[in-house]
């Protein structure tokens, strides 16, 4: 429904350092729905403020206006918004299109910040257009059209949300004479269709066209002229689509999708100044996600390194500790200790371990090989993987039988010749043994050979020794492997006599390991953070100018009705989105540096964990979030009509 605006008493003052200059001193004015007025005046008189309180851009500084009945000087700015979404279409001198978008696009932009899908909202604007005869310029851009036809776009844009006030401040003052004749007589046009037009000009020419004529000088009213009412059009309201307090998710997505692409389209066309700008950011993520990685490879190395052991073991070794030269005489470990180790609790396994050396030999090849006189549980014990062939068996171990198990290596360097291993039997020292199987080893241990025998057989067969050289414990899951340590020395430590042995806890070493891993992370995370926040400080510095750059643009969007929040919005996400810009080439950079480093082999690998990327991605955006809110808060602050007459 076009609204009736009423005005009494109205004034507005500048304040100019000490001088305070009435630009309005007191105007008493009642504009029906439907009427076309001029308001006329010399250059200083007061009219552009006149129409910015007319607009609801400006709010006066004494005096009541109220459109439709309702009192603009309580409301809010973003109720001010409300009223120019709901009641007013702007024209401009100077069209005051937004240079990034389309015809189409600026013909929109009023419809975004009513929640208007955004399939509706291309329909309607292109059905404008081509009413407005731009049918043929939709996605032209403004500065490939005419000044008169960018001022038809803006017309378009004024009509987009209803344009039951049209508000049109020197529309022909930047057309030459014919153009401007087109463009007053579409505006007669919309007004024969009921809207209220209200043209602004210092062309007493211009303000012929009008119904009406207010003439003003500093500030006040010298005269209100009516022509002779002959065929006066009986006002028809306007399709004004009550907007709903929600807006749809849809199209905020828009408003998102648009923010990212207008950000990403101005950050391509300045590509020095925005690499400058999110160098700290690339370094930061780049950092980052290195830093993750390597340490996510140093942690593979350790737990590589340490799976030999299994993944939670203690092994018993002779000795006081790892050094003791007199361990093999002094001490013992018997497999009675073996069992007695097997009855507890915590254990999951435990396999008592005897070593011998001898030279192995098949045809005509020999070489050096350790063998462990082992029990059942010992690959399972140490994680040891099966290759070929079969495991121990209960029945070896029983029966003393002379099986062996080799490690890959030396089963290769022992049957250079080829064919199938298994079965085939070697003399181990003097004694004959039987290949069945094959385990993957991931280490030998220097360039000896190894083999796995069951102790039974080793013990009678080879050695005739019933000492164990070591006895490793498999813990049972979930268990501290601090405690369990704890428990096994003083059992032992009891059966002993004394502590005569030494425990090797894997996970203990592991978790030192980490620790170191962990603490160099951290340092290095520190970095990167500084690296980051001086990023951020980059991306702030760049917002702001940003922000200085397009005050009109935001003036522009606050006068066609966007809430503050929504420039706030707009502005946070351009700063997240040259952020995503630094962090993606930060990935991409560590991308290369991962590939490039594992290339090298220095047996540490930098490995990329979607961790990592998650990570890196978050981040990133927090810093858009934080770095860009003061610049944003400072875009939504602005005042209209301030921004509107930057340039
Ligand atoms: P017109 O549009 O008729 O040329 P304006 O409404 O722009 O006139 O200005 C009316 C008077 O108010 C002028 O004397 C001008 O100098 C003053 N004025 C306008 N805007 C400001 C402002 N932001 N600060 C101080 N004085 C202003
Ligand atoms: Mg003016």
């Amino acid at each position: 429904m076009t609204a009736r605006l009423e005005l009494s008493g109205i004034t507005r003052l500048y304040q100019t350092g000490a001088e305070t200059v009435a630009a309005l001193g007191g105007i008493d004015l009642v504009i029906e729905p439907g009427e076309m007025l001029a308001i006329v005046g010399t250059s200083g008189s007061g009219k552009s403020t006149l129409m910015n309180i007319l607009g609801c851009l400006d709010r006066p500084s004494g005096g009541q206006y109220c459109v439709g009945g309702e009192d603009v000087s309580t409301l809010s700015p973003d109720g001010l918004a409300r009223l120019r979404r709901e009641h007013f279409g702007f024209v401009f001198q100077r069209y005051h299109l937004i240079s990034g978008l389309t015809a189409a696009g600026n013909v929109e932009l009023p419809a975004i910040y009513t929640g208007e899908r955004s399939d509706s909202r291309h329909g309607r604007a292109k059905a404008i257009l081509a009413r407005l005869g731009l049918g043929d310029r939709l996605s032209h851009r403004p500065n490939q059209l005419s000044g008169g036809q960018q001022q038809r776009v803006a017309i378009g844009r004024a009509l987009m949300n209803g344009g039951g006030i049209i508000l049109a401040d020197e529309p022909t003052g930047a057309l030459d004479s014919r153009t401007g004749e087109t463009v007053l007589a579409l505006l007669k046009e919309l007004n024969a269709e009921g809207r209220t037009v209200i043209i602004v000009t210092h062309d007493h020419g211009v303000a012929a066209h009008a119904d009406r004529v207010v003439e003003i000088a500093d500030g006040r009213i010298l005269s209100d002229s009516r022509r002779p009412a002959e065929k006066r059009v009986i006002p028809v309201s306007t399709p004004h689509k009550a907007e709903s307090p929600f807006r749809p998710l849809a199209a905020i997505g828009f408003s998102i999708i648009g923010a990212i692409s207008m950000s990403l389209r101005a950050m391509a066309a300045q590509k020095l100044r925005t690499a400058l700008t999110v160098l700290g950011i690339v370094i930061g993520i780049t950092a980052v996600v290195a830093v993750v990685g390597l340490g996510e490879g140093a942690q593979r190395r350790v737990t590589e390194e340490l799976s030999g052991l299994g993944t939670n073991t203690l092994t018993i070794y002779r000795g006081r500790d790892m050094g003791d030269m007199n361990a093999a005489r002094l001490s013992k470990l018997t497999l009675e200790d073996a069992d007695a180790l097997a009855a507890q609790p915590y254990t999951d396994g435990v396999t008592p371990e005897m070593a011998g050396s001898v030279i192995a030999r098949y045809a005509s090849r020999s070489i050096n090989m350790q063998i462990q006189g082992v029990g059942l549980d010992y690959f399972r014990v140490n994680a040891m993987k099966l290759k070929a062939g079969r495991l121990l068996t209960a029945d070896d171990l029983n029966r003393v039988r002379p099986s062996i198990v080799l490690a890959d290596k030396t089963a290769e360097s022992l049957f250079k010749d080829g064919g199938d291993p298994i079965g085939r039997i070697i003399l181990a020292g003097k004694a004959p043994a039987t290949v069945v199987g094959i385990v993957e080893a991931e280490h030998m241990r220097g360039s000896n050979g190894m083999g796995y025998m069951p102790h039974t057989a080793l013990r009678t067969r080879l050695t005739g020794d019933s000492n164990l050289s070591a006895i490793t414990v498999r813990l049972k899951n979930g268990v501290d492997s601090k405690l369990a340590e704890k428990a096994l020395g003083e059992l032992l430590e009891r059966r002993h006599g004394s502590r005569d042995f030494n425990i090797f806890n894997s996970d203990q070493i592991r978790k030192s390991i980490e620790r170191t891993t962990s603490m160099f992370a951290l340092m290095i995370s520190a970095l990167a953070g500084v690296a980051l926040v001086v990023g951020g400080i980059g991306v702030m510095n760049i917002m702001l100018i940003a922000v200085t750059e397009r005050t009109r643009e935001i003036g522009l969007r606050m006068a066609v009705g966007a809430r503050q929040s929504d420039i706030m919005i707009q502005f946070l996400i351009e700063a997240v989105a040259v952020c995503m810009v630094g962090g993606a080439a930060g990935l991409g950079i560590a991308f290369g540096l991962s590939a490039l480093f594992n290339a090298m082999q220095f047996g540490l690998s930098l490995i990329i964990t979607p961790g990592a990327i998650l990570l890196a991605l978050l981040s990133t955006m927090l810093i858009g979030l934080i770095f860009g809110f003061l610049p944003a808060r400072k875009a939504a602050r602005l005042d209209p009509v301030d921004a509107l007459s930057r340039d």
